[in-house]
């Protein structure tokens, strides 16, 4: 009798709980709005960094999850808002995402970017482009105006053009001290953790007024890759996912392993069936006579704090690091919870919201946010 009972009760969890886990309605006393950027994960380490960089970083960090903010604030669009978060950081030279990407082994910057609406899963992607100043403009041109999702090299060039994207000369996104660590990974037979000590891959997730979740993420890759090897950050799934049923989620990190866990939707995937869990215990958890639960437990009884979030988000990367990988995440939820998880030292981070949160942070603990699972390197 129970199993059945369960058996019913679990086929009608999805109608049960919309307001737990569904755009459009608010809980109560949550932000209408919330946003979280990264310019990258790694070993950051305070001494090694000078007073003038941390500001130029911190500065670089605020102007971009400024310029997301403004546009939630001003009832703007979350994917209008994480286009804005990038767009800044793929135009400093200091993150690996347009100017200023890494170089392939053949010395070239090849360019990777992904971008998903939650509120239909619609996406697009763009890898290997070498001419286009802002690939998550291009990525997202993708998705709007082209039948496809993922667009590589010429063919998206050739897109772009078609499209009127401005050709930039590939000059454009050269940098001096992205092009020494590559002399120095092939002079020194390193590897690319090796000569970047970090990842600068950047993205932006965002929740708008009106309960829309997006996620978007751009990238050079790592420095010396070569075959073509794409990474995670234009892969729906692993460097970016956003439904409005679960969360929205940007990586940065050792791309073949956030492949490999399909990161970015494993935690969405978690997160929209811990709401089903919850609901299901919380209903076991009633007194039963012989026609079943006394009583039924309704989706607003069921509090989703942020810790159950964050506890997903550290599990699927603790799985990362198991593997042997590191980098880091930023996720947002319907609800408006802005989270981080990352199993490197520091990353490159920033969240704002509508009741006034506005913070940038780089090291591990610094924000509150903690390199959990961290191996150590
Ligand atoms: N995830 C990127 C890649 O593997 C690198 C990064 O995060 O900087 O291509």
């Amino acid at each position: 009798m129970k199993n059945t009972v369960l058996a019913a009760l679990a086929a009608g969890f999805a109608a049960l709980l919309p307001a737990a886990a569904h755009a459009e309605e608010h809980e109560e006393g949550a932000p209408k709005w919330s946003i979280a950027i990264h310019g990258g994960a790694g070993t950051l380490d305070p001494d090694r960094m000078t007073p003038q960089q941390r500001a130029d970083y911190e500065a670089a960090l605020q102007l971009a999850l400024d310029a997301g903010a403004k546009v939630l604030a001003e009832g703007g669009t979350a994917m209008e808002a994480v286009q804005a978060a990038i767009i800044p950081m793929e135009d400093s030279p200091l993150f690996n995402a347009g100017r200023g990407a890494v170089f392939t082994w053949e010395g070239r910057n090849e360019l990777d970017a992904s971008i998903m609406d939650g509120r239909d899963r619609s996406a697009g992607s763009v890898t290997g482009v070498t001419t286009v100043r802002n690939p998550i403009l291009l990525a997202d041109r993708v998705r709007t105006d082209s039948p496809h999702v993922f667009l590589m090299g010429e063919g998206a060039e050739q897109f772009a053009a078609e499209r009127g994207f401005e050709v930039t000369p590939p000059e454009y996104f050269a940098t001096e001290r992205r092009r020494e660590a590559l002399e120095r990974l092939k002079a020194e037979a390193l590897s690319a953790l090796d000569v970047d000590h970090k990842f600068g891959t950047v993205g932006a997730v965002a929740l708008d007024s009106q309960g829309n979740l997006a996620a978007g993420t751009s990238t050079g890759g790592m420095t010396g890759k070569r075959w073509g090897r794409i990474g995670d950050a234009p892969v729906i799934g692993a460097g970016t996912y956003a439904d409005n049923r679960s969360c929205a989620v940007s990586a940065t990190g050792w791309g073949e392993y956030f492949i490999r866990v399909g990161v970015a939707q494993e935690i969405c995937t978690r997160l929209r069936y811990a709401v089903h869990v919850k609901a299901l215990e919380a209903q076991l958890s009633v007194p039963w006579d012989e026609n079943g639960p006394t009583y039924i437990v309704h989706a607003s009884e069921l509090a989703m704090g942020p810790e159950i979030f964050q506890e997903i988000a550290d599990e699927v990367m603790a799985e990362v690091a198991e593997l042997g990988g590191d980098g880091g995440v930023i996720l947002v939820t319907p609800e408006g919870h802005a989270l981080y998880s990352f199993n490197t030292t520091g990353m490159y981070r920033g969240r704002a919201n509508s009741d006034g949160m506005n913070e940038v942070a780089i090291f591990g603990g610094e924000d509150g946010a903690d390199s959990g699972n961290t191996p150590d390197h």
